[in-house]
């Protein structure tokens, strides 16, 4: 039986929701997909529903097809099991907490990584029993700080989340493996433009980390791309190339490092002024720019279970500005803000607009700086007094950084690590991620398998997960034009939409219905416009309710002709009624 319009629980909109931000979230309005409760709360309508579950059913194929078996948990959860890992406190403003009527404290589920480890620990027991796989499908809270672009981010949304459990880190990989090319099939199966981006796993450290991205202008996330060979990564993993670092012997010969008198000059551009006003001797006459001053920015930092903050200066070229996101994603879970007034009172070595990094190992505080600033470089930096400067600063000589870290704010055209290409920065939607999270979670619950000689081993997992009404929204937004909704195939809420081109036309009616019906009886689903409303509504409706292939019965009927429009293309032909169903089952299949 075809869904018809006279009876479907579908109301179309005009005009735009006035809080409506992204076109995706407009149409899906307009539409009558779905209506807003609240802010990033969400009801799903027929039309809504119907992609929604075509998407669930791919992702769930593709899951059972690597072997991981369905549960599902429930969202309410007890405080204690979020306790054991610290995340009750971590999680902070994110969590939505309630209580139950004997005071105890719950928490809507953020993510489900408490709930798989201990259920796996207290089933399994031998490593006979692994490998394993498991997933579900299951909403998700988060209480998202600006949950904009509607069911892009929701405060209640629907993820498919899974776990790998292994007994060795070679068997990880192959799970990791195994998840990230499901994954490819599943967004190359509902129709995606994807990109697969490097991500940082954080203090987890090391181990492999990579999301799905969605190119759209409207995407939340920033990305960069290499314009010549396939590295991608977003931009808090992102490596760019840098000067080449240099031996001592390389660097013997560089002139000794100077202080200078620069009273006055507290910021790079005052600095690079008085570099050039042509009155400080011994800088070789050379005209400088702010790249050849090292700025270093006090940042202070707090490792989890830490009682007090510390103080780390991050050196970066003076023309550069430090990523805070790029340096917190690489030091996760540690936290990382800009230093207050107070922290740099404790630390009167700090000079303010004046810090250098030759005193600062003395000082005992932790110098990072990024890979620009090689091994072998030689810059203008604070002398560490108040209006005084130090040139011919070298690194690997003068001062000696705790470490590296990439934290500079990428720019188009800074070069690819790989290849040296210049670098595209691009703004895309997360569709998933994979990562190896390794022990974090076994280790907190002591989940352990018997090894063959009965030594207990522990189990190393990996966790993957796929926004599934977030994917809803993502391609509306890849797929839309300006005159609607516009689906792929493999997620359409109808295959074919069949619309009568008349008000009341009872021949017209008759050869909609029953090519409506003949569509149906050979498998296909189709959305039936019997409303007795006018063409143009009819038409404006099918453009924007986004079915791919649209059957007009209308006037060429007297000549036995119907038309076929491809939602997509907006191509038109004229078939004979006659092998109309057969036409329109070969075009959709
Ligand atoms: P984001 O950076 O966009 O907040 P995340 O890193 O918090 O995402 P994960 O915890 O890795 O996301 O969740 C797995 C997947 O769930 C994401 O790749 C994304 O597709 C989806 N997702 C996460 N948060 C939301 C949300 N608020 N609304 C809809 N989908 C979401
Ligand atoms: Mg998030």
């Amino acid at each position: 039986m075809p869904t018809r319009m006279s009876t479907l629980f579908l109301r179309t909109l005009r005009d735009d929701p006035s809080d409506a931000e992204v076109p995706s979230h407009k149409l899906l309005i307009r539409a009558g997909y779905v209506r807003r409760v609240a802010p990033g709360i969400y009801s799903w309508l027929p039309m809504g529903l119907a992609v929604l579950a075509r998407v669930e059913k791919i992702v769930r194929e593709e899951m059972v097809g690597i072997g991981a078996q369905e549960v599902h948990f429930p969202a309410l959860i007890p405080r204690e099991i979020f306790e054991a890992t610290g995340r009750w406190a971590d999680y902070g403003d994110g969590l939505f907490r309630l209580r139950d009527r004997k005071q105890n404290d719950y928490l809507l589920a953020p993510t489900h990584e408490e709930l798989f480890t201990l259920l796996v620990k207290g089933e399994l027991n031998s490593y006979k029993d692994y490998p394993l796989s498991l997933f579900q499908i299951q909403t998700k809270y988060r209480d998202e700080a600006r949950p904009r672009a509607g069911i892009l981010r929701g405060r209640e949304f629907i993820m498919k989340d899974s776990y790998s459990f292994d007994l060795t880190d070679e068997g990880l990989a192959a799970s990791y493996q195994a998840h990230r090319d499901a994954y490819e099939r599943i967004f190359t199966r509902l129709g995606f433009d994807y990109r697969i981006v490097f991500a940082v796993s954080g203090a987890m450290g090391g181990s492999a980390s990579e999301e799905f991205l969605a190119p759209t202008p409207v995407g939340e996330d920033t990305f960069v791309q290499c314009t010549d060979c396939d590295y991608a990564a977003n931009t808090e993993a992102v490596e760019i190339a840098g000067p080449t670092p240099l031996d001592p012997a390389d660097y013997a010969n560089l002139p000794a490092a100077v202080v200078l008198d620069t009273p006055g000059t507290p910021t790079i551009a005052t600095l690079v002024d008085r570099l050039n006003d042509g009155t400080l001797a011994d800088l070789g006459g050379r005209a400088f720019s702010a790249a050849d001053t090292l700025k270093n920015v006090v940042l202070r930092t707090k490792a989890p279970g830490a009682a007090e903050w510390e103080l780390l200066v991050i050196g970066v070229p003076g023309d550069r500005d430090v990523d805070l996101k790029r340096v917190s994603g690489q030091l996760e879970p540690t936290e990382v803000e800009q230093a207050e007034p107070a922290d740099l009172a404790k630390q009167p070595g700090l000079v303010k607009g004046y810090i250098g990094p030759q005193v600062l190992s003395e000082l005992k505080v932790r110098y990072l700086v990024d890979p620009l600033v090689a091994e072998g470089t030689a810059w203008v930096t604070g002398a560490n007094e108040v209006d005084r400067q130090a040139a011919f600063v070298v690194r690997g000589r003068d001062f000696t950084p705790d470490g590296e870290i990439g934290a500079v704010e990428i720019r188009e055209g800074d070069r690819c690590a790989r290849c040296g290409s210049p670098l595209q920065i691009a703004r895309g939607i997360e569709l998933g991620h994979v990562f190896q999270l390794g022990r974090k979670y076994a280790d907190v619950f002591g989940l352990t398998a018997l090894g063959p000689e009965g030594k207990p081993v522990t189990v190393t997992m990996g966790s993957y997960g796929v926004g599934v009404t977030r994917a809803v929204a993502a391609l509306a937004e890849q797929t839309l034009d300006d005159r609607g909704l516009c689906w792929p195939r493999a997620v359409a809420p109808f295959d074919v939409h069949v619309v009568p081109a008349h008000k009341n036309d009872e021949a017209l009616f008759a050869e909609a219905e029953r090519i409506a019906a003949g569509l149906e009886a050979a498998g296909a689903t189709v959305l039936l416009d019997d409303r007795k409303t006018s063409p143009g509504v009819k038409f404006a409706d099918s453009e924007l309710l986004g079915v791919p292939t649209i059957v007009i019965v209308g006037r060429g009927l007297a000549d036995g002709l119907v038309e076929l429009r491809d939602r997509k293309s907006g191509e038109r032909r004229e078939i004979p009624v006659a092998s109309a169903i057969e036409e329109i089952l070969a075009e959709i299949s």
